[in-house]
């Protein structure tokens, strides 16, 4: 399999540190409020990457930090920290709003079909472990204290810009919400390994340290969870790429200079997905969550589809245009897969190896996931048999999880009909009718009198769904 590499900027052949296994390391949400379905576009193509390593005959071993405690890098950050900012606006603790956008966090996530990393891990849980790497960076001269706060000491590796097409002039757009000066620094690109004075000061968590009572900054929580769970050699680090820079160049500088060695083969990024008028955000414009898709009647199920159909290294933009072109091109999916249920025949093997081959060209071709999509309408275009198709489809959904079966089996079940009586399929397509002429109230008087009858109503974007109730 060929894959992306920011380390090297070219697809390279992904080959693990031990034959069959894959150490994986994603840089997980900060818990401050709901996640917005860009991050969740990250997670769901790092699912994707996961799931078709595994399909593929890894054993996968997937590692994520919750970002629990602050969000710092240095005093030269910006604004408010999140997390305490969260607490303020919901009067809750800092702790209240971490499990509750963790729980949050993770119930999308079931409802995108992205698999729980075997490794969760929350920041608070590692206090004694960010030390430990912290003290032994002093140790081997990587790190000094300056105004009471230990800052990693950048100039002295060898290459600090790892991936790189960074530079300093991109230290000024490359943080998350940009940059101040911070006096206490030795050298510009320098970052807090541990707070202790700092004027983020009224946190509400804080640790004894050998330093002083303080909290660990950002960077160093990922290489700490990463190394305690997937041991000093990673196969492959994932994470938006907004986060390549400054977030995991300092990852590498601090993780290999506690190593003494390399630590990460294989960098994966996904683009960003932007709204029309530019970058995602929490604060500004409509904020854009799963469940606020699931308000406007879209299952999530649905972006996922929308997310597969673009490759992970170009940008994506959102909007309701493009999520409707992707939920109708689901749902004539779905309908096509319909007829294959149920259906005896034969299973034409050789036809099977070589659509399926399709699939996995696609895939292993820096896991191009909208080609992926194209070899899946082949099969259902191929002159093959009904079980080779869906034995196929059923295969490759194993990896792209947009429940493509089980929508089929809702969709037939819902158009089924035939069981149900002749007035009701009468008043059925007398209200479908009215709908379209967008006559509303006549709509709704024929449902409650479809009601009446002892019948439910449902709309979901396969059609309306009418049930025996
Ligand atoms: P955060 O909760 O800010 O730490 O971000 C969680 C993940 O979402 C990180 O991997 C970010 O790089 C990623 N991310 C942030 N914004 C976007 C976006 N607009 N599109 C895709 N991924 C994003
Ligand atoms: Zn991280």
């Amino acid at each position: 399999m060929k894959l992306y590499n920011t380390l090297t900027r070219s697809k390279d052949e992904f080959v693990p540190n031990e034959a069959g296994r894959v150490s994986m390391y994603t840089c997980g949400p900060t818990v401050y409020h709901y996640a917005h379905i860009g991050n969740l576009r990250s997670y769901i193509m790092e699912d994707i990457l996961e799931r078709y390593l595994a399909y593929s005959g890894y054993e996968v071993n997937r590692v994520m930090n919750i970002t629990d405690v602050g969000h710092l890098t240095s005093d030269g950050d910006e604004g408010d920290d999140k997390m305490l900012k969260g607490a303020k606006r919901e009067h809750k603790t800092v702790m209240e709003i971490a499990k509750f956008y963790t729980d949050a966090f993770f119930a999308d996530c079931e409802k995108l079909n992205i698999k729980k990393p075997n490794t969760v891990v929350p920041a608070t849980s590692y206090i004694d472990e960010f030390i430990r790497v912290v003290s032994a960076l002093i140790e081997k001269g990587y790190a000094y204290e300056a105004g009471g706060n230990i800052y990693f000491d950048t100039s002295k590796l060898e290459k600090y810009y790892v991936f790189n097409d960074f530079d300093e002039e991109d230290l000024a757009v490359g943080v998350r919400e940009g940059v101040e000066a911070d006096s206490n620094k030795k050298n510009k690109t320098d970052f807090v390994l541990w707070f202790t004075k700092s004027k983020f000061d009224d946190q509400e968590l804080k640790w004894d340290s050998p330093w002083g009572v303080g909290y660990p900054g950002w960077h160093i929580e990922c290489s700490c969870i990463s190394m305690k769970n997937n041991g000093e050699y990673l196969d492959i680090h994932c994470g938006g790429i907004d986060n390549a820079f400054p977030h995991h160049t300092n990852e590498i500088a601090q993780s290999e200079a506690y190593l003494g060695h390399k630590w990460c083969n294989n960098w994966f990024h996904v683009h960003h997905l932007n709204t029309e008028g530019g970058k995602m955000s929490k604060s500004k414009g409509e904020f854009l969550t799963v469940s606020l898709l699931e308000q406007k009647g879209y299952d999530p199920i649905v972006y996922r589809f929308f997310c597969l159909n673009s490759h992970y290294r170009k940008g994506l933009v959102f909007s309701y245009d493009n999520l409707d072109n992707a939920a109708a091109a689901y749902n004539k999916l779905v309908a096509k897969i319909v007829p294959l249920l149920g259906c005896e025949g034969e299973m034409d093997e050789a036809a099977f190896a070589s659509l399926k081959k399709n699939f996995t060209d696609a895939m292993d071709n820096d896991l191009n996931t909208s080609l992926g999509i194209t070899a899946l309408y082949d099969v259902l275009k191929a002159d093959i048999s009904a079980k080779t198709k869906l034995a196929l489809v059923e295969d490759f959904d194993s990896v792209l999880k947009v429940n493509l079966v089980a929508a089929a089996k809702k969709l037939q079940a819902g158009s089924a009909g035939d069981d149900l009586p002749e007035e009701i399929k009468t008043l059925a397509e007398q209200r479908k009718a009215a709908r379209k002429e967008k006559n509303f109230a006549l709509a709704d008087e024929l449902r409650d009198k479809i009601v009446a009858f002892g019948y439910s109503v449902e709309e979901t974007r396969q059609g309306t769904v009418i049930k025996k109730i």
